[in-house]
């Protein structure tokens, strides 16, 4: 596979990052993970306005200037050629001595890489999987998309140890969003998703799923969703660039409705394909 490093593209196996590297030691650096389609980038600018936001809010000057990061993104498409993909692009503020506040020269460290997109396995979907609720344990930036990542990952962990796929986390009594995911939530044939602010990711998936059901009866409210109201649902799902959307159909171990993907996940998900790359060429 090859990857992008600081302008230059090589087998990821050869990409060295020191580390002395302020991603590497503090954490201090954002992300993005941008999906394509058949060769085919989905969203790619929501996801790379995101970046800005992420870089801006945290101050590290944008590296590359507007179109070249597109290029970078094809270039990097176009060496690993294949099926459906995931871009995973991550800007540190780069390599100094260790001191927590920001060196006076470093430069930005750029790197990129590029995976298959494991799509959920069809029986997965179609059985739903599990999650878990946890507290929220956070800081109070979560609309960043940060390269630190330690409650997100103990939360993960968590959920796999108890055999589910997700941590469903919970701040002062309300859905917050999945450890690596947004929620949604249907009763009685409304869907429901807490509205942005700072306690979750402004998440790219989650806004084309409200702009694709827009189009349809089923327009989302976003409103906060209290824990009862989670744990009355008639649907769950889970929406990221990898895991599209993906119905919940067990909460702590109870069936979530009838424990089976509900009906209205069906029709929201037939509404999210169809605004794929692969959705429109298909
Ligand atoms: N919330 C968190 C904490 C995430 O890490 C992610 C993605 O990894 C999402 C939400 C979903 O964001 P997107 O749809 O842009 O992938």
């Amino acid at each position: 596979m090859i990857a992008f490093l600081n302008g230059d593209y090589r087998p990821l196996e050869s990409v060295c990052i020191s580390p002395l590297d302020r991603g590497f030691l503090f954490g201090d650096g954002v992300y993005e993970v941008i999906p394509s389609y058949r060769g085919v980038l989905f969203e790619a600018d929501a996801h790379l306005e995101r970046l800005r936001r992420s870089l801006a809010a945290v101050r590290i000057a944008d590296p590359l200037e507007g179109a070249a990061w597109r290029a970078m993104l094809e270039r990097l498409l176009s060496l690993n050629p294949g099926g459906d993909r995931a871009i995973y692009l991550q800007v540190t503020r780069g390599v100094a001595a260790r001191e927590h506040a920001f060196p006076e020269t470093a430069a930005a460290t750029v790197f990129a890489m590029v995976n298959p997109i494991r799509s959920p396995e069809p029986e997965l979907a179609e059985r739903g999987v599990a999650a878990i609720t946890l507290p929220d344990q956070r800081w109070g930036r979560c609309d960043i998309k940060a390269v630190t990542l330690l409650p997100n990952v103990l939360a993960r962990q968590q959920a796999a140890e108890q055999g589910a796929v997700e941590a469903i986390l919970l701040r002062n009594g309300q859905v917050t969003e999945g450890a690596a995911s947004n929620v949604f939530v249907v009763r009685d044939g409304r869907v429901q998703t807490p509205p942005l602010n700072d306690a979750i990711l402004p998440g790219i998936t989650r806004r084309v799923l409200i702009d694709v059901l827009r189009d349809t009866a089923r327009a989302c409210v976003e409103q906060p969703i209290g824990e009862d109201q989670l744990r009355a649902a008639d649907e769950i799902w889970l929406t990221s660039s990898t895991k599209e959307l993906l119905p919940v159909t067990r909460l702590d171990g109870r069936a979530v409705g009838d424990g089976c993907p509900g009906p209205v996940w069906r029709e929201a998900l037939a509404a999210y394909q169809s605004a794929k790359p692969a959705g429109r060429s298909a």
